[in-house]
């Protein structure tokens, strides 16, 4: 368990047997800890005296031992098409970024793991920043917690998605933290972790017994424009990679999405449109094409394909059989790539 900036234990991203220990000697009936577990993790709440049901003077006696304690929204940008895009920060003054796109039925909350990325993809700003620290699995979690309330989606049915700044499978046993403590409340079955393809990290997502849906950012149809494009994951040559997604135990029905981003003059050829489902042959995946988001100050030279080459490539790809879809971007008026928003923080601070 971690503690606050002024030493308490923070409930935020306790587990139970946590919750247990802590109440040892004030309260330690099972009923007990499963009432503050229901309160951190089902209902929520942003502080102990949220939590109406505890006896005031159990709420008295943990409040000298714990705090519950949030990243702090200290952003908001919100795009005309109801993307909110959220700065969050921790107590240590790192700001990590988040998004919330409220479509009809279900909402989307997309999660950062690290507040940086060491993998350092040429097109992405959070990579053009290098690498941050890991947040723990309460911080995940709390960034969860604190975006569902300042959205109103308590108790709302959500999906989740792994797709902010950072690598979540280099920061396993966080991702796996913040897994079980979301499975609480949100089915795995709408959890999506995308990964950049870190074998060893596939290796253990598959042993978890409760797995989450899985994105693999791919983005290449040949090593070597792998290497480039994406020079820390490369590491795990594309044929390992491919092996590990053969080996991935799925549900029945459920398919691997490949991401791929479209940059222009790099993995954008009818050259590349052939590759891809070659690759792919006998896998389940379902092919989402991401059209690049330009950010002329730290991606500088990158471009997106023009939409008529977007589509040329997805009815390239469908012709072989593939499953795909195109990526529009959501929020695209307020940066919604992945690091964008952060970038701004760091540089007004500097
Ligand atoms: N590190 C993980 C998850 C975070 S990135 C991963 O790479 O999968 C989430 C997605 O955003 C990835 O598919 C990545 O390829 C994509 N992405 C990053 N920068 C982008 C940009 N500038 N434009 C479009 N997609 C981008
Ligand atoms: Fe890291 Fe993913 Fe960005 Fe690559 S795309 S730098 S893996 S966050």
């Amino acid at each position: 368990m971690t503690r606050s900036p002024d030493l308490r234990y923070n409930l935020v991203g306790a587990t139970r047997s946590e919750i247990a220990a802590l109440l040892g000697d004030i309260d330690p009936r099972p009923y007990r800890v499963e009432q503050v577990y229901h309160w951190m993790v089902r209902r929520l709440a942003a502080s102990l005296d949220d939590m109406t049901s505890l006896p005031k003077a159990l709420r008295l006696s943990l409040a000298a031992r714990a705090v519950v304690h949030d990243p702090v929204i200290v952003e908001e940008l919100k795009a005309s098409d109801g993307t909110v895009k959220l700065a969050l920060g921790y107590d240590d003054g790192v700001v990590i970024e988040a998004v919330v796109m409220a479509m009809e039925g279900h909402a989307t909350i997309c999660l950062s793991s690290q507040a940086g990325c060491a993998v350092g993809c040429r097109f992405c700003v959070t990579g053009a920043f290098g690498p941050g620290r890991h947040l723990s699995g309460g911080e995940i979690f709390g960034q969860y917690r604190a975006i569902v309330r300042y959205a109103n989606l308590v108790g709302r049915p959500l999906n989740v998605v792994f797709m902010g700044m950072g690598e979540p499978l280099l920061n396993f046993d966080a991702l796996a933290r913040s897994l079980e403590l979301l499975a609480e409340t949100v089915s795995l079955r709408r959890v999506t972790v995308s990964t950049s393809g870190i074998v060893p990290g596939l290796e253990r997502l598959a042993r978890l017994d409760r797995r989450p849906n899985l994105a693999v950012s791919l983005n290449a149809t040949t090593q070597k424009q792998r290497s480039y494009l994406m020079p820390g994951a490369a590491r795990w040559p594309l044929s390992e990679l491919l092996a590990a997604l053969r080996a991935y135990p799925l549900e029945r029905g459920r398919r691997i999405t490949i991401e791929y981003v479209l940059l222009e003059g790099f993995n954008d050829s009818p050259e590349d449109a052939r590759r891809l489902p070659l690759l792919l042959r006998g896998l389940p995946v379902k092919v989402n094409l991401i059209p690049f988001n330009p950010d002329s100050v730290h991606l500088p030279g990158l471009v997106a394909p023009g939409d008529e080459r977007i589509n040329a490539f997805a009815a390239q790809l469908a012709a072989a059989h593939l499953n795909v879809t195109v990526r529009w971007s959501k929020g695209r008026d307020v940066g919604a790539a992945c690091g964008q928003l952060r970038s701004r923080h760091v540089t007004d601070r500097a």
